[in-house]
């Protein structure tokens, strides 16, 4: 199993297949300690810096939206860009979150690809913790399917798709565990595919609490149905973070994504978190009797749902299964007009 301990020394440790590089390579969650700690190369503190964003140089105007564990804003620096500020007051001397985000941030910054959001640094001195991307241009799937109820033709839930798998068959190889792939951190800027927040998981809920109150399970709506079978049966009250995110829970996420891009809602809908547990947690899938989509499309969902972590296919496998979908049943109507981006095209 994979989890995310903060041990007695205050460290974090990842441990299992947790969210980075796996195999023997040092791990860089302490990068940058300021310390006597130089049990890491010294380049490696000093590309830390590179990516230290004096918070005195950003600029935040309007608020764009409130997660679960800090704001985000519209902001400047050196151009337009999102800032993620996250609320520290929960930051404590043990300073385990600080580490963590060090770690997520160490993580982060190795990503550069056409369909992840391009990031640009962060400040990592408390009390001013904040995460600087690219600002997104376009809207969120989320917003797209759910607040607009946008219909995408298979032929356009088709290219999105094989996009989304093109970004995270890239985090995948590169050891990076998404962990919160959903609609709402997709972003689709002119038919291409923007992939944010991977690998932060962790010090959004290490850090800043889940949501939890009393003796619920602190699970944000929305969230229950991208959840793999190990991961609802791994629930408990107050204990997301040693969840055994992996692989392969974000492949099942996936399937989660790709139903609503069919559909235009979530699986499950209407139901419960009880309800969604129970079934979920037995490996009962929501139904596709009632779905218009051809066999293959079906099959797609059905394999990134399996019940068995070790039966879903991998992104690259996904990737080929949607390029050789038969196209000439993706016509475009013309009462669908589809906007193709570039890479999407080919
Ligand atoms: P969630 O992903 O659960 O919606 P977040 O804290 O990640 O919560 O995001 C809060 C809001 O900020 C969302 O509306 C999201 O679309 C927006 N947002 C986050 N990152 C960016 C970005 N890089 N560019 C534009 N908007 C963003
Ligand atoms: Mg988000």
């Amino acid at each position: 199993t994979s989890s995310i301990r903060s041990e007695g020394s205050g460290r974090v440790s990842l441990s299992g297949s947790g969210s980075t590089d796996s195999g023997g390579a040092p791990r860089d969650n302490s990068v940058d300690m300021p310390s006597h700690d130089d049990r890491w190369p010294r380049q490696n503190s000093l590309s830390m810096k590179e990516w230290d964003i004096p918070y005195d140089e950003l600029k935040l105007y309007e608020v764009i939206g409130a997660g679960r564990f800090g704001t985000v804003y519209r902001g400047s620096w050196h151009g337009a860009v999102a800032v993620k500020v996250l609320h520290v007051h929960a930051l404590n001397d043990h300073c385990a979150p600080l580490d963590t985000f060090k770690h997520e941030v160490a993580t982060f910054r190795k990503t550069r690809h056409e369909n992840l959001v391009l990031f640009m640094g962060a400040c990592m001195k408390p009390p001013r913790l904040a995460i600087v991307t690219s600002l997104c241009k376009g809207m969120t799937l989320y917003t797209h399917i759910h607040l607009r109820k946008d219909k995408f033709t298979a032929n356009k839930s088709v290219l999105v798709a094989q996009q989304i798998s093109q970004g995270m068959g890239y985090l995948h190889a590169r050891g990076i565990i998404h962990k919160d792939l959903k609609t709402k951190n997709i972003f689709l800027e002119n038919g291409k595919v923007v992939i944010t927040d991977f690998g932060l998981f962790s010090v959004t809920k290490l850090c800043f609490g889940n949501n939890a109150r009393g003796d619920s399970l602190g699970i944000p709506s929305g969230w229950l149905c991208y959840l793999a079978p190990e991961l609802v049966r791994a629930l408990r009250p107050h204990a997301s973070l040693h969840l055994p995110f992996s692989k392969q829970t974000d492949v099942y996420a996936f399937g989660t994504v790709w139903y609503e891009l069919l559909c235009g809602e979530y699986p499950f809908k209407g139901q419960p978190a009880e309800a969604i547990i129970w079934q979920v947690g037995k490996g009962a899938k929501q139904s596709l009797a009632n779905m218009q989509a051809s066999r293959d499309i079906k099959d797609i969902l059905m394999l990134c749902w399996s019940y068995r972590e070790s039966e879903r296919p991998d992104f690259p496998h996904l990737l080929s299964t949607l390029e050789k979908l038969p196209r000439k049943r993706l016509a475009r109507s013309p009462s669908h007009p589809v906007h193709l981006s570039r890479s999407a095209d080919s």
